[in-house]
């Protein structure tokens, strides 16, 4: 299990990432929604679906869940 996080600032496509709590390229914790604890990625990406609708894995901590 992880603890998993939705930026709340889009990135430059307009997409909202997820990121895991041990994630380097986490963004400070103020400009994050926690999403709670997952054991996969896909399963937080749905959580936060239901908060913004343009979101994706990040590259670094979620690579499955990663969307070009
Ligand atoms: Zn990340």
């Amino acid at each position: 299990m992880s603890t998993y996080y939705v930026c709340k600032i889009p990135n430059e496509k307009g997409k909202h990432e997820v990121h895991k709590k041990s994630c380097e390229n986490k963004p400070p914790t103020e400009s994050l929604i926690e999403l709670g604890d997952f054991q996969i990625c896909s399963d937080a990406i749905i959580k936060a679906r239901t908060i913004y609708s343009e979101v994706n894995g990040c590259y670094n901590c979620c690579f499955p869940c990663h969307k070009i």
